[in-house]
């Protein structure tokens, strides 16, 4: 207090003694300054440092099919195991480095990969869908950084297991400003918006460099080496584990070194579909422009105006209930 509270006079005295103010007006300019004063040392007190973190599954180590990504898959049950151990590693690194809370999103399939009672009672988590941020819900400017586990390379990536941009199924690109996006492109640009750095990110060889070169100098866990679409070298869980501890730990250690990830607005998104009928009927809307048979085009005011674009784009059927 002892600082804060001298400035607050000698400014309080000064514009006094210029303006003649009255008495009543330096009150209450002293009592926001000495609010102000007060709730700066309640926030250095509590040093609150959150952490995000957003989880898939094509990038957690030993994914290789479809086998291990839906319930239906024979080794989903223990896969999921395994997505869970490496975001409690990541986890375990963070509070290490210094976090004081954390949320991970549930970010793969139905958003119900992770088993939540695994979890230390200091981590919330994001589960299902539909969300307007998408595999990003939750964050918000309080966040300090975040991180992407078991992440894998975008579509337009002719390398990287089970590469894909957010449907694998249906969509042949996404752009951002005439730029192919991975979904770490497009995370990092809503983690951006609120001015959140991308700090570190696991998954295969293909994913992590198409991020680092997206990005910059993140810190990058690889798990496994692709040879393509459906086949991969890979680590054992537990060295997995091992490597994203020890790059969670480095970006922790290195938070002041990340940049927020900016797109310019307003966003243009640019949509391949891999058929012909989503471009025709979302063409039928007048915010939305047909570019070609198979693509259309939506301007979005921000990169949040995007995502919610794109989550109403892959999540609406007429059928919906309830
Ligand atoms: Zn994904």
């Amino acid at each position: 207090m002892s600082k804060s509270s001298r400035i607050v006079t000698e400014y309080g005295i000064k514009i006094g003694g210029k303006t003649k103010m009255k008495i009543g007006y330096r009150c209450i300019f002293l009592a926001i300054f000495v609010m102000m004063s007060f709730s700066f040392t309640a926030n250095a007190q509590a040093k609150k440092l959150k952490i995000y973190i957003s989880a898939d599954m094509e990038g957690i180590v030993g994914v290789v099919t479809g086998d291990q990504l839906s319930p239906q898959g024979f080794e989903y049950g223990r896969f999921r195991e395994f997505m869970t151990q490496e975001v409690n590693a990541a986890i375990e690194a963070a509070f290490a480095g210094g976090a004081t809370e954390i949320v991970v999103s549930d970010s793969h399939g139905n958003g119900e990969s992770l088993l939540i009672e695994k979890f230390p009672k200091n981590v919330t988590i994001v589960r299902s869908w539909p969300r307007p941020l998408m595999m990003m819900q939750g964050i918000d400017e309080t966040f300090a950084g975040a991180i992407f586990i078991g992440y894998h390379a975008g579509t337009t990536n002719s390398e990287g297991v089970r590469a894909h941009t957010i449907s694998s199924a249906t969509l042949a690109d996404v752009k951002l400003n005439g730029l192919s996006m991975p979904e770490a492109g497009i995370n990092a640009a809503i983690a951006g918006q609120f001015n959140v750095p991308v700090i570190m990110i696991s998954g295969d060889d293909a994913a992590v460099k198409e991020t680092t070169d997206l990005l910059g100098n993140i810190e990058g866990a690889v798990v496994k080496w692709n040879y393509g679409f459906h086949s991969a070298r890979t680590m054992t869980p537990e060295a997995a584990d091992d490597v994203i501890r020890e790059k969670v730990k480095n970006a922790m250690g290195r938070l002041k070194d990340f940049k927020p990830y900016k797109v310019t607005t307003p966003v243009q998104l640019d949509v391949r579909f891999k058929n012909y009928r989503p471009a025709e009927l979302l063409s039928y809307l007048s915010i939305v422009k047909r570019t070609d048979a198979h693509s259309i085009r939506f301007q979005g005011r921000d990169i949040i105006e995007v995502s919610k674009f794109l989550e109403f784009m892959t999540n609406y059927e007429s059928g919906l209930t309830p």
